[in-house]
This record gives structure tokens, C-alpha cells and sequence, in this order.
């Protein structure tokens, strides 16, 4: 999980190709309007936009030799989403999620993270408008519900799990709880500040992470003692493992999902003293489960990195540094030429028409047009 970032971030250059079809599709992807009638103007300029062709036109032409990763999290029927409380911003319905592959599989080829490994290391191009399709954290979910539904669609996926949680004693993750305890209103930063320590906020990391962090400096029975009270109430909702375990995630593997690091802990690494360790403990856990060899890929959690992480990353191995900057992947020729690859994160509120039915021009709008950053 991370905080949702901006959308469109930097301008890509421009070819006389994509200037005609950005004409037609301006203003499609600016999604700041200020009014109810700023919105359907909007909406109307985005539908018009897939309809007539010319967003589909623009993706075939200018994200040509491209990679685009998008990232899910959590996927369940809309009715567990919510009598479990689960992150509305994380979770899409089982539904939305069909029509979303059923999107993917219309608009992109689907390649699997040992081609993206391939292209990068230099053995085998990627197709055009290759698409990765990827899920962060480890959530139960992922093997009773996505799984099936990536079965039906012939689509390959990968997997970053954290692996603290494979051995996570309670139905529910502690980290979860406490977001879920702010995120409902139920406590406040400063009330779940054990110490009133609020250097960490002055320090440019944002509160509830360094809440996290300060939460995982405890001995975990002191932590489970904390959060008891709210861990009983939340555990009333979801009265089952809501964590993937060592067994479900080797079932997982042997199922076809390629498994990647996602962190030993779930903290953000630029705020760890010694990421390095925290990666290589992860990587071993992973192998240990799922008796393959120690992945080479990793997304970052939260979405932080930096050259510290990026460098002992590199030192210990990685080859795939999966980030969190939403833009598309430029592939000259299927060829990979950076190992950080942005990805695109898959909200439920951008992409739905009404109840839990897909707009695909929403969907279009949402990842077609997004800038093909080159990141070093
Ligand atoms: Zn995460």
C-alpha cells in the first residue's frame, strides 16, 4: 500500500503523430475539475474520445513500443469489501476486476515478469504494448478471488508479497489495523502516538508511516497488547485470514504467479537503517515458501526509494525495481532499457461508470496518455 500519487507527472517529447491525436483527446486526462458540470463535460470529452477511436488510435500509435505495469492490491465481491471495512481505495470488486482484464487483454499483449526479465536482460523482446499485470502486499484475496478470474482470462500475473505477514498469528495484519483504525475515524495520529514523539513528521515522512514504524520498534506482544482492543473489533468483520501464509502463497507459485519481494516488513526501506537486510531476508522467506529460486524482482513498499535503496537493491542482486511512479514503460524495439519500471495503480473511483461497472474510457483516459518517463 502507498498514498495515492498525482496522475500525470512529466510531459513525454512529442512526435507530429502524437500532437494530431493529442488534439483530439486534450483534455481527456486532466482530472481536477472544480464543478459537477466540469465533471460530465469531462466525462462526456472522455467518452467521446474512446468511442470515436481516437484514444484507442493514440494507444496504438504512440504506446507502441511500450511496457505498461498496472498495480492491484486487494479484489473481493463488493459486499465482503464492505462488511470486512476493507480500503475502499485498494480494493476493487471481483466484477470491476473481470472487466479490467477483459480491457487489458482487448487493448495490450500480456507478458509475464520472466519475459519483462528477459527483455531487460537482453534475451528476449517484449511484444508491443506489452502489459504486466501486478499485486502488492499479500492479501489473501488474491488467491480466492483474483486468481480464478486471471485463470478465465488466460492472464499471467506477478505478485509482491511482504512476508511478515506469512507468519502473521492474528486474522489481521497489524499494520492493517492501525491504518484501518485512522482511516475509519476510530483513533487519530495523535491519539495512537505512543510517545508524542512528532519529529518523524517534521521530518518529510508522512504521519501514519511513521506511525508504522514507530509500532514495529516494539516487542510484538507489546504492539498485540496496543492494539488489542481494536484488533478484537476488527476481527469481528473479518473473521478470516485476510493474509496470505506460507501455504497459500506456495499455492500460489505453483499456480503460476511469479512471486516477488515486497519487503520483510512492509516499512518504507528509505526510512530503514539497513535496507539491505530487510530485502535479503524477504527474498530468502519468499524462496523458502515457494521452494524456487530467491526472486530477482521487488516493488518498493510504499512506493519509496531512493540511491541508498536503489543501490543496495542492485548490490544484493535485483534486477526488476518496481516503483510506484504511475507512467509508461518506454521499450525501444520490446528492448527494456532501465531496471526501475513505473506502474500504474488500478483505483476503483477512475475507472468506474456507475456501481461497480467499468468505463473503459475512463479506464482508456486513465493509462493510455500517461507520460513514457525514462527513469535512471
Ligand atoms: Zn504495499
Amino acid at each position: 500500500m502507498q498514498r495515492r500519487q498525482s496522475q500525470r507527472q512529466v510531459t513525454e517529447h512529442e512526435t507530429p503523430w502524437t500532437l494530431a491525436i493529442n488534439g483530439i483527446t486534450m483534455g481527456v486526462m486532466s482530472n481536477v475539475p472544480q464543478t459537477r458540470e466540469q465533471m460530465i463535460q469531462k466525462k462526456f470529452a472522455k467518452t467521446l474520445a474512446y468511442r470515436a477511436g481516437a484514444l484507442p488510435a493514440y494507444h496504438l500509435l504512440c504506446n507502441r513500443d511500450t511496457l505498461t505495469v498496472v498495480t492491484f492490491h486487494r479484489v473481493m465481491p463488493a459486499a465482503e469489501r464492505n462488511s470486512t471495512d476493507a480500503d475502499p481505495l485498494w480494493t476493487i470488486s471481483t466484477e470491476l476486476f473481470g472487466a479490467v482484464l477483459s480491457f487489458l487483454a482487448r487493448h495490450y499483449n500480456p507478458v509475464t515478469l520472466s519475459d519483462v526479465l528477459a527483455s531487460r536482460m537482453g534475451r528476449r523482446a517484449l511484444p508491443r504494448r506489452a502489459v504486466l499485470i501486478t499485486f502488492d502486499d499479500g492479501w489473501r484475496d488474491n488467491l480466492d478471488y483474483a486468481y480464478p478470474l486471471l485463470r478465465r482470462f488466460g492472464m499471467p500475473a506477478a505478485l509482491f508479497t511482504t512476508t511478515e505477514i506469512l507468519d502473521e498469528k492474528s486474522v489481521c495484519w497489524w499494520q492493517e489495523v492501525l491504518l484501518w483504525a485512522l482511516r475509519t475515524g476510530r483513533r487519530t495520529v495523535r491519539e495512537l502516538n505512543l510517545d508524542a514523539r512528532e519529529d518523524e513528521a517534521g521530518s518529510g515522512i508522512a504521519p501514519e508511516l511513521a506511525l508504522l514504524l514507530r509500532y514495529s520498534e516494539l516487542e510484538s506482544s507489546r504492539r498485540i497488547e496496543l492494539l488489542e482492543p481494536l484488533t478484537s473489533e476488527l476481527e469481528q468483520r473479518q473473521v478470516r485470514a485476510q493474509m496470505l501464509d506460507s501455504g497459500s502463497l506456495s499455492d500460489l507459485a505453483a499456480g503460476g504467479v511469479e512471486i516477488g519481494v515486497h519487503g520483510a516488513t512492509h516499512l518504507p526501506l528509505t526510512a530503514l537503517a539497513d535496507p539491505a537486510d530487510d530485502l535479503a531476508r524477504s527474498r530468502s522467506k519468499i524462496a523458502l515458501c515457494t521452494k524456487l529460486a530467491q526472486p530477482v524482482s521487488l516493488s518498493f513498499p510504499h512506493g519509496r526509494y531512493d540511491q541508498r535503496v536503489l543501490d543496495a537493491a542492485r548490490r544484493l542482486g535485483f534486477k526488476l525495481l518496481f516503483s510506484s511512479d504511475a507512467i509508461v514503460n518506454p521499450c525501444p524495439g520490446g528492448w527494456l532499457p532501465s531496471d526501475i519500471i513505473g506502474r500504474i495503480p488500478i483505483y476503483a473511483d477512475a475507472i468506474i461508470s456507475s456501481g461497480e461497472h467499468l468505463s473503459a474510457p475512463a479506464l482508456a483516459a486513465w493509462q493510455f496518455r500517461r507520460s513514457h518517463r525514462l527513469t535512471a
